[in-house]
């Protein structure tokens, strides 16, 4: 079975508005989810807006991230006060928390992102992290959201880090796609990864324009987040489970296992994993076009003020066997890394990110 969208989709200024007579036939009593006080007032118009239209409506927010913790509480407010929907309104860890609770209680969910930051309300994925942040596993989910409500007046509020954040992750697919799955005989596959190219495409022309350009209607910015929210989610769910991620997102997830004071947002690591796994297919596969890529990325993620080190997400790997602990979990034997077509050994990816730290290789 595969669940390719959400099945309803409002998109654009005012989206929120524009889907409420659908979710009030949906749904009677929601609850709203969210996590970080600085979207807490869009979130109160959510709620002030259903309870005008007399629905039974509550709210809660993760303390920590979508953790086995926080899920099992919010699943225990939904039970104790019969709601009959969860509306996940926030960033990437409240749409995955949102969507996993749902789909384990049997319940509608509506996905109202409130940044660019993330194609999670759109995919029938979460990842699910320790309270500390660290990945944990992803888990496939039986559908879609129900309704996906990508206002843009809403994303227009985030600040633009998560936005740069978001097309970092969004140009993985390409990367991650194209060396894992282009061998795969299904057409369906092959048109998800086509489309991830032609979304990377659109973000190297317009991602730097979406970034620094003035909001209101900018086109570039119009269409990069929408690259990076739906886009970036309908590969997926074309793409399905044979789509498959690979280095980045695997080190990404290794480097989420060291724990940093300063919390860096999902799209941030990945870049820089994408840049470490363009090196791997170059030191291993012989992929003559690497650094071209990495090149051309370095340019547009400093446009964007992305971090291009591990470094630069706060952690030194030569200190407290760091990268021993990266290198083990990039390894481990459940991990995407072994998705790439040849064999990646830990001492792969302790050369890789040495070179790397010290810049042996030039940029
Ligand atoms: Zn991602």
């Amino acid at each position: 079975m595969q669940s390719i969208s959400p099945e309803t989709i409002f998109r654009g200024n005012y989206a929120w508005e524009k889907s409420l007579p659908k979710i009030t036939r949906l749904t009677k009593s929601p609850l709203i989810l969210g996590r970080c006080n600085y979207t807490n007032n869009l979130r109160n118009k959510i709620f002030i807006d259903l309870k005008n239209q007399n629905l039974n409506v509550n709210y809660a927010n993760l303390q920590f991230d979508c953790c086995y913790e926080d899920i099992s509480l919010i699943k225990n407010i939904i039970l104790e006060n019969n709601h009959d929907s969860v509306i996940a309104a926030g960033g990437g860890k409240v749409l995955d928390a949102g969507k996993y609770i749902a789909d384990c209680l049997n319940i509608p969910c509506i996905t109202v992102p409130l940044s660019a930051a993330t194609c999670a309300g759109w995919t029938a994925l979460s990842n699910i992290y320790t309270k500390d942040g660290q990945f944990i596993r992803d888990v496939a989910l039986r559908s879609c959201p129900k309704i996906l409500v990508y206002d843009h007046t809403f994303i227009k509020t985030a600040p633009s880090r998560t936005l740069a954040s978001g097309i970092a992750d969004a140009l993985a697919k390409w990367y991650e796609s194209s060396v894992t799955s282009s061998t795969i005989d299904d057409g369906l596959v092959q048109q998800a990864i086509q489309i991830s190219r032609v979304l990377r495409d659109q973000l190297l022309i317009d991602g730097a324009k979406a970034f620094k350009g003035k909001l209101g209607n900018n086109p570039s910015w119009r269409n990069t987040i929408e690259a990076c929210g739906l886009t970036a989610g309908l590969v997926g769910g074309i793409g399905g489970e044979k789509c498959r991620t690979a280095a980045a997102h695997a080190i990404h997830n290794a480097i989420t296992q060291i724990i940093t004071p300063n919390k860096f947002l999902h799209g941030e690591i990945v870049g820089v994993g994408l840049l470490l796994q363009l090196r791997l297919e170059e030191m291993k596969n012989n992929n003559k076009l690497a650094d071209q890529s990495i090149k051309q990325l370095f340019v547009l993620m400093k446009e964007l003020n992305l971090p291009t080190t591990i470094a630069q997400l706060g952690i030194n790997v030569f200190q407290d066997n760091n990268l021993e602990k990266i290198a083990d979990f990039t390894c481990r034997d459940e991990s995407e890394i072994h998705f790439l077509p040849f064999e990646i050994h830990k001492q792969d990816i302790i050369e890789v990110i040495s070179n790397f730290e010290l810049q042996k290789i030039k940029i």
